[in-house]
């Protein structure tokens, strides 16, 4: 029987969760091209930035985890610009790779939306590891300037922005406050007067998330000290400020702007049915409509569940679609009928700042506070070891590959 070829574009939720799958199947040959050499777990982005964890938590080496499939798996790394979809060719910066099969999974990454001046100049993201880290670092540095210039307990204020109320906002807003209060108790005298302050473009954070954590997170973030401006629209941004709704100024010494996503800029150039946020338009089976072995998982695509509503970009819908992909790519390997998407998210588990957090599983499972915190802390552990086992199979592939490569030298 011919082995196939299948290439994953990005090696995020998405991409390792269908590698995995189709590795196991053994019917296949893969090819994973991400543009970084790990996999960066940016549902842990909070724990990083509030010093919880160390940069080694939140990435997977894409490398071993690839070896430890062994040969019928290789990475390349390298950022893919160009698919010819017409000669089953992917193009990238540095390499050409042809296809039987191809499964998009590049993500997606911040809209800093090019009608609001100065947004992408002076915010900062984490959608991306060097992102996080960055912020990391800087937002330390002002604090140990504040720390440094001003001291004593009559210092001015520091304010901290936040744009956006998805997911990733809340979650940073709540965790940075508690950090603050932590080392407000620790340093009281040298860093008071820290805010933060949380804008958003709806009523409420978590906009068409469940009624349940919409009133959690809120309830946590007030407690925590964080101010909510609603309704408000950002529409310009300078070096120290910002304007409102084109009319009201803020003033801020740090911001961050986590107010959506577009896709991956891989679809840019892409010929194809797409919605607003550049993210394709998929087929039943999650095709690219008109190309037969062409398929996209995670946030590159515009998901939906059975009832045709839009399924919000997150791990959990990556790692579905994905799967559901990649059987569908075995099935056609297999000649056999392809299943039509049934996308169903099994919950939401949102960190609220410390050991806290709002859960809320099947539509019937809440819970908030510590229990809610370790019911998140265990998902998320449970992926984070699950792929370290994997990854250290490679590892040991590697050291025993390595003497007989000595040999030859
Ligand atoms: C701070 C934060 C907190 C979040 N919290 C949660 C949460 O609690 N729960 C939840 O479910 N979701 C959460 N999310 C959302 C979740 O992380 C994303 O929805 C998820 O990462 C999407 O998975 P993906 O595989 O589609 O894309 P990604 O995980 O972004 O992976 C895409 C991969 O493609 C690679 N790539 C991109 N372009 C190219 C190219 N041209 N060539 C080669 N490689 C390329 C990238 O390097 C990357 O490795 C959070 C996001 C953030 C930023």
């Amino acid at each position: 029987m011919k082995r196939h070829r299948v290439i994953i574009v990005g090696g995020g939720y998405a991409g390792v969760k269908a590698l995995n799958l189709l590795a196991a199947s053994g019917l296949c040959d893969i090819v994973l091209i991400d543009q970084h050499p790990y996999h960066y777990l940016q549902t842990d982005a909070y724990e990083l930035i509030a010093n919880e964890c160390s940069m080694t938590m939140v990435s997977i080496d894409l490398v071993a985890l690839c070896l430890s499939y062994g040969d019928q798996v290789a990475y390349v790394k390298d950022t893919v610009r160009e698919i010819d979809f017409q000669n089953k060719h992917v193009l990238g910066e540095i390499s050409g790779h042809s296809y039987d099969y191809l499964l998009l999974c590049s993500g997606s990454r911040t809209a800093y939306h090019a009608s609001i001046p100065g947004l992408r100049e002076h915010s900062h993201g984490v959608k991306t590891l060097f992102g996080a880290l960055s912020f990391k670092q800087q937002f330390e540095q002002r604090l140990y300037e504040k720390m440094e210039s001003e001291g004593g307990w009559r210092t001015k204020p520091f304010n901290i922005v936040i744009g956006g109320g998805g997911l990733s906002g809340v979650e940073i807003a709540a965790e940075m406050a508690f950090y603050i209060r932590q080392f407000h108790q620790d340093n009281t005298l040298t860093c008071d007067n820290i805010h933060i302050c949380l804008i958003i473009p709806h009523e409420n954070v978590l906009d068409g998330m469940e009624d349940y954590l919409v009133h959690q997170a809120t309830k946590r973030l007030l407690q925590l000290g964080v101010k909510i401006i609603n309704h408000s629209r950002i529409t310009s941004v300078d070096e120290h400020s910002l304007i409102l709704n084109d009319k009201e100024s803020l003033y801020f010494d740090f911001m961050i702007f986590a107010g959506g996503i577009v896709a991956s800029t891989l679809t840019a150039e892409m010929d194809l049915p797409k919605n607003k946020k550049s993210q394709l338009i998929l087929d039943e089976y999650l095709r690219v409509p008109s190309f037969e072995t062409v398929f996209a998982a995670g946030d590159i695509a515009e998901l939906r569940d059975r009832g045709g509503k839009v399924i919000p970009p997150a791990a959990q819908s990556a790692e579905l679609s994905a799967e559901h992909a990649a059987k569908n790519i075995l099935a056609l390997i297999k000649n056999e009928k392809m299943a039509p998407a049934d996308l169903r998210m099994k919950g939401t588990l949102v960190a609220l700042g410390g050991k806290y957090a709002s859960v809320s599983i099947f539509g019937w499972i809440r819970c908030t506070g510590l229990v809610g915190y370790w019911m998140k802390t265990i998902a998320m552990r449970a992926y984070r070891y699950r792929i370290h086992l994997q990854c250290a199979k490679g590892v040991q592939l590697l050291q025993k590959k390595k003497p007989a490569c000595r040999k030859g030298f």
